[in-house]
């Protein structure tokens, strides 16, 4: 059992520098950046700042491991990951502080996120073990296919600040089950969660090399070399559609796997028949998780003309209800905005949604006191025209149109370049089938606000990303898969 730290104890437990190798290394000419609290905007830390030196250090340590590691026993990388699920487990608390701190999340938040997170390495520990094969006879009977999966080699994982530790369980669970070695770079601003969890991944047995994470604020002029280095494998990528746009050209050169999460847009819908008060908690659900800081984040909300003012008024009414503040502190259910930037980008979104005539229900004014915080907010009548029916808010903003048909609400949710997920509220089932299918996204939540979960394949379609992750093929992400002809 751990003896839970305070906010300075937990900061202070976790490792400072690279991890490279096995090892905790100072970045070269001991360069280093700071971590911030978004909810105060003091700083928490001091982290090592990777260069491109480090970066091929890093890589190399990778590609140095792969070998042995590809030829453990899947049983073995089962093992270290059933490990590491322990450990999650046992330091739930502490992860949870350190994640709060650093990203700004209500505790209880930061907590389900610890044991997201350790269902991943939980899930594919399960997988490691069932990685399988064929065997077929040609068709014209004159020779023998044997097909075998082996690990794609060493991979480049970069992941964002919004979900600091299970954006990286979920690519490197399926990397150690795999066989694969890896290079990870955090986001800047939520190193502490990725060093924290390097720490409990060694102790679980993972071998040196297997891991490496570089913190750095440099993200391009460190990765890019990687990529281009014809020594990676794979990039798998978790962050916006324009880094991931760019990433994919850079991917091209040496012909990398990749996987890519990017931005969404998610509808919401709302007809006429369905449950209410079960659309209401699930559009607080799909919205406020994360303080709205998630790609599946319900980013335009559309409600059948009948009930859209009873709707509206339910929401505003539970949004409203949800204190804001310090994550670290009771009972609070929204923490701030991730940074100054993300805070003015929210203002910025509801306040053009204003000027084109959008209607306020609760919430719309940034507040003045320290920290990056913005109030849960309900607009309605908000038009085609307003900048957030097109960008992702990543706020409290709850965003309500009305619309009396079928077909007109598919088009406007799949008038979108994105299509990661979107939700729908009906009681009609063959209605409700005919619209999932009639969806352009990788998910649909039906008469739920989450989709999220380890043994489902997430991910999206369009400009929302390529391949999938968790399930039963996010293994394969991770995997070749090699044909070798028999002659008889
Ligand atoms: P971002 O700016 O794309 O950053 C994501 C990661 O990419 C960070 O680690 C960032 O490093 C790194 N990065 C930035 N520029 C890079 C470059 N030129 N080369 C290599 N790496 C680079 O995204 P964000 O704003 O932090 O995160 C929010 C976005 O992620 C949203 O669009 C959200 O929808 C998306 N997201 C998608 C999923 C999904 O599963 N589909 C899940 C979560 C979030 P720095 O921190 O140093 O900038």
């Amino acid at each position: 059992m751990s003896v839970q730290m305070d906010e300075q104890e937990v900061v202070r437990s976790v490792p400072k520098q690279l991890f490279i190798g096995g090892s905790w290394v100072d970045a070269a000419g001991g360069a280093t950046f700071e971590v911030t609290d978004p909810s105060t905007g003091e700083v928490l830390c001091s982290v090592a700042d990777a260069s491109p030196e480090d970066g091929m250090t890093a890589l190399s340590a990778a590609a140095d491991a792969q070998a042995e590691f590809a030829a453990t026993s899947p049983r073995s990388r089962s093992d270290m990951l059933m490990n590491a699920f322990r450990l999650l487990h046992e330091r739930v608390d502490d992860l949870a502080l350190l994640m709060t701190l650093e990203m700004g999340k209500p505790l209880a938040e930061s907590r389900g996120e610890i044991l997201y997170a350790a269902e991943f390495l939980r899930h594919f520990a399960e997988e490691a073990v069932r990685v399988d094969g064929g065997y077929q006879i040609a068709p014209t009977g004159g020779a023998r296919f044997l097909v075998a999966k082996q690990p794609v080699g060493p991979c480049l994982l970069i992941t964002p600040w919004n979900f600091p530790m299970a954006r990286g369980t979920r690519k490197i669970g399926p990397a150690i089950a795999a066989g694969c070695t890896s290079v990870i770079k955090p986001a800047q601003q939520t190193p502490l969660s990725m060093l924290a969890l390097a720490g409990i991944l060694r102790e679980a047995g993972v071998p040196d090399g297997v891991v490496n994470v570089l913190p750095t604020t440099g993200a391009g002029k460190v990765m890019e070399p990687l990529i281009r280095s014809g020594i990676a494998r794979k990039l798998s990528f978790t962050g916006s559609t324009e880094v991931g746009r760019r990433l994919l050209e850079q991917c091209a050169d040496k012909v990398l796997r990749t996987s890519m999460e990017l931005g969404g847009n998610a509808a919401f819908i709302v007809f006429d028949d369905a449950d209410l008060d079960a659309a209401v908690e699930g559009a607080v659900a799909a919205k406020m998780r994360n303080s709205g800081e998630a790609c599946t984040a319900a980013n335009r909300i559309y409600v059948h003309a009948d009930v859209v003012d009873e709707f509206g008024s339910r929401l505003a009414k539970a949004m409203a209800a949800m204190p804001v503040g310090r994550g670290v502190d009771d009972g609070v259910r929204v923490g701030p905005m991730i940074d100054a930037a993300a805070q003015e980008k929210v203002q910025e979104l509801v306040q053009d949604a204003v000027d084109h005539g959008a209607q306020v229900l609760t919430g719309g004014e940034r507040p003045t006191t320290a920290g990056y915080f913005y109030p849960p907010t309900v607009l309605t009548d908000v038009p085609d025209d307003a900048r957030m029916r097109h960008e992702e808010i990543f706020g409290p903003v709850a965003p309500i149109s009305s619309f009396s048909t079928e077909d007109e609400v598919v088009r406007a949710a799949n008038d979108t370049e994105y299509g990661l997920v979107d939700y729908v509220f009906t009681n009609d089932l063959r209605r409700a089938l005919r619209v999932a299918e009639a969806l352009e996204a990788g998910m649909i939540g039906l008469n739920q606000g989450v989709v999220s979960n380890p043994a489902a394949p997430f991910g999206g379609v369009k400009a929302s990303g390529l391949g999938r992750e968790g399930g039963s093929t996010g293994i394969d992400e991770f995997l070749e898969t090699k044909y070798i002809g028999i002659a008889m």
